[in-house]
Formats: structure tokens, sequence, C-alpha cells
């Protein structure tokens, strides 16, 4: 799946499973990460503000609302309506829902199919590719004029590491199989480093359409339409803008249909408007009252729920973990200038989440005190009724006045003598 994210040298995220989105999050974990996403609609209407060519259309949260918007349409600008159900992951087009309803995208010339369409979507989730096997709960629609589409071509600018700056990446085999066109024909992906301080010129423009397979008249709309995609990109400090399809009408518009973007978190001071568009309903509430409490957390799906202080080291937590056929249930780095009241918010994230059926507290303090940890986990264990085993390896800074106010506090903590036992005996109680 991630096969074009190799492509461009970095996971374009509408492009990978949840899972390794989640890796990704981990990865960027280092650094408290919000990951700010927007659902189509909200990146379309940043794509118009900067000449970007994308169809008309309406938001709806019920059928009625839909049948009005789709009436609207018809009646002034639309000989064919296109319904999108709004979610943040890809692969909506051979999406399934929970109500039975195929396909989050369907296209409709009759405007009494709006109702029925909608219906089935609002209120229900949509299984698609990149959702993971429970789907996303579908709140918005979008209704847009529908356009013919002679061709789908993928376009997307990404922030690559590898080169140190954006990365364009184009095929002229766009559309809901790229995944498949990365795979089986890498040839047909094209990259073009960007040099930050020269910009896309009109020659890499050019250049990119003409891998595109654009002509003529075409080819200069497309180049300029890759143009104003590189404005938008500096201008709201995205990471990624993906663009699929960016399409060909039969009457020669090109045009942008689908469209994912990420941004830069760093940039949230400058870019007020973007950010204050961040819709979190799909996000995990234990993320967002672990980002509360500036903590780096992330929900996996194993049952060994993790507390431990460093990035790097609750990658490797997570790992020793697997080795000794445990799954850890989440990822969770308090960071180096951990308090007490952290630790405390950590414990109750973890054990708030019923696949939760032993703890692994697991610190090497550095800057760390592992008497602040202790201090925590007593605060946390006294004001809740914990029902699963706590398994704890501390290290560092302070370790032996840590152990006294652990074994003095008669608390049933299972000690460990470092990372292997530890995860060894997270993994015993399991059995
Ligand atoms: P995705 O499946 O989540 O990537 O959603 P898209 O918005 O890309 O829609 C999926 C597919 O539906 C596209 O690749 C197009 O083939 C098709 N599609 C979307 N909008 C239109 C439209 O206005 N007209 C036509 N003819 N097809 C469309
Ligand atoms: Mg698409």
């Amino acid at each position: 799946m991630a096969a074009i994210g190799q492509a461009a040298g970095r996971i374009s995220h509408r492009l990978i499973s949840k899972r390794l989105l989640q890796w990704q999050a981990v990865a960027g974990s280092v650094i408290p990460s919000r990951c700010l996403n927007l659902q189509e609609y909200q990146s379309k209407k940043l794509m118009e503000k900067y000449g970007v060519n994308v169809q008309r259309f309406r938001i709806v949260e019920n059928a009625k609302d839909g049948i009005e918007k789709g009436e609207e349409l018809m009646n002034t600008i639309a000989n064919e309506l296109v319904i999108k159900a709004q979610i943040l992951a890809g692969g909506r087009g051979k999406g399934k829902f929970s109500s039975g309803l195929q396909g989050g995208v369907h296209l409709t010339t009759n405007p009494d199919d709006v109702g029925p369409i909608v219906e089935q979507m609002i209120g229900y989730k949509l299984v698609t590719k990149q959702t993971g096997k429970d789907g996303v709960l579908v709140n918005k629609v979008m209704i847009a004029e529908a356009l013919d589409i002679e061709r789908e071509t993928y376009f997307a600018i990404l922030m690559d590491r590898a080169h140190d700056g954006p990365v364009m990446v184009g095929s002229p085999e766009g559309g809901v199989d790229i995944e498949e066109v990365a795979a089986s024909t890498p040839e047909l992906i094209f990259k073009q480093p960007i040099d930050i301080k020269i910009g896309v010129t009109d020659e890499m423009a050019n250049e990119m359409a003409a891998n595109l397979d654009f002509d003529g008249e075409q080819r200069m709309q497309a180049a300029e339409q890759i143009k104003n995609l590189y404005k938008l990109f500096l201008g709201v400090d995205a990471t990624q803008v993906e663009i699929n399809p960016l399409g060909e009408t039969p009457d020669g518009r090109v045009v942008c249909f689908d469209s994912k973007m990420n941004f830069d978190d760093n940039a949230e001071f400058r870019q007020k408007e973007v950010f204050a568009m961040d819709d979190q309903s799909e996000t995990d509430s234990r993320e967002i009252l672990a980002q509360k409490h500036d903590l780096n957390y992330v929900r996996m799906d194993g049952n060994i729920g993790c507390l431990v202080n460093g990035a790097g080291l609750a990658m490797a937590t997570m790992d020793i973990i697997n080795m000794f056929g445990g799954e850890p249930a989440n990822f969770l780095d308090v960071g180096g200038g951990v308090k007490e009241d952290q630790v405390v918010e950590a414990i109750k994230i973890i054990t708030s989440d019923p696949q939760v059926k032993t703890i692994l507290v697991n610190i090497f303090g550095g800057i760390v005190n592992c008497a602040t940890i202790a201090n925590g986990l007593i605060t946390a264990l006294r004001g809740i009724d914990l029902d699963i085993p706590l398994v704890v390896r501390l290290a560092g800074t302070n370790v032996d006045e840590a152990v006294k106010i652990l074994d003095e506090s008669g608390l049933p903590v299972i000690s460990a003598s470092d990372l292997d036992d530890a995860a060894q005996k997270a993994v015993a109680q399991l059995k």
C-alpha cells in the first residue's frame, strides 16, 4: 500500500493503512504532534482561494438538506451530481457503509436519488482500505456538481526528508487504483524535487504536466494548476497536498476532483485559520486527552498498556513486548520533563481502555527522576481500583528512592529488573 509513498520517499497519508499511519504518528511523536488533517471539503475551500480548479459543492448533515442542496445545484449549474461521504481516510469510492450501501462516492442525474443515498451515509460507518475494519462514522456529506472525467491522473506535493524539501509526485494513471499502479508499474510514477529557494518554475510545471500526459492547451492548464498547488502548499504550510484524481473533462478542463492535505503542526501559530478547522471527531478520545496533558499517546490493537519515557524507549518497549509474544495496547511517551500529575493522567488514560489487560511501566531515568514516576503511580493507583497487574521496571536517576517509595506504598507492584524481564513478566500476566 505504501508503494507510492516509497516512490515519494515519504509515506503519503492517504495511501497507507491506519496501522502504518499510527506508526508514523509514533515516529513523529518525539515532538508532540497533532497531525492536523482536513476533510476534503475543507481542503477544497483552501484550494479555491489559490486558484485551483475544484467543483462547486455544498455540505449537508442530513438527508433533507441533501435533497434541497441537490435540487439547487441541478436547477442552476449541475447536469449531474456527485455525492461524497466526508471522512479523513481515502479509498471512499471502493468503501462500504454499515448501512449496507456500497461506495462512499455516488454519481446521479436524478435528484430523487440524493435523499436515499445521503440517508444511508450519515450516521453510518464507512469502511475503506484505509480506515481499519471498524470504519469511520460519517457526519457530513458533500453534494457537488459532477463533471465527466475523460482521464484521471495523480499529482501530489509532499515534504520529503530524503530530498530535504518538497517533492512533486505524479502519474498519468491516477484514480482509485493508484496503489496498484505504484506497485506494478513504478515507472509510471514521476518524481521531481523542488528547490525551496527557486520554487516550481514554468519548465518544471510543464515537465510534470507532460509526464501526466497532458497535451496542448491542457498541458498549459495543468502546469498552471501545478504552480497554484505549490503556492497553496507553501501558503498554508502543508506537508502534503495530494490530488487524486487530477482529471481532464471531455470539454478540456483540468480539475482537481479529490484532495487530501496535511499540515506542519509547527506552523500552527501562523496558520490560525487552517488550524481552526481542526475536526477531532475521528480522533480517539484518549488521544485528545493525552494531547491536553502533553503526553504522546497512540492507541494500538494489543492488550499490554505501556507507560514509558522517551519515544525511542517506547518503541523499543513495544518491540520487546512483541518479541515475547505480546501486543502493545498503546504507545505512550511521558517525555523527559514529566511531572507527577502527568503520570497520574497517563495511568488514567491507559486504564480507561477496556482492552488493556496488564500495564507495563518502563522508565529509564536520565532527565526523569524515577521518584517522580513512583509518586505519580501511587497517587494514580490510590485514586482507582486497579484490577489488572502492574509491572514496573525503573532504572537510572534516583532509582533506589523510587523502589523504596513503591515498596513502602504496599501497592501490588510486580518489579522487573530489566527490559527483557519486564516484557516477559507483562506477557506472563496475560496467561
Ligand atoms: P476516494 O475514493 O476517497 O479517493 O474518492 P474520490 O473523490 O477520488 O472519488 C473516487 C472516484 O470517483 C474518482 O477517482 C473518480 O473516478 C470518481 N469521481 C469522483 N468525482 C467524480 C465526478 O465529478 N465525476 C465523475 N465522472 N467521477 C467522479
Ligand atoms: Mg481519490
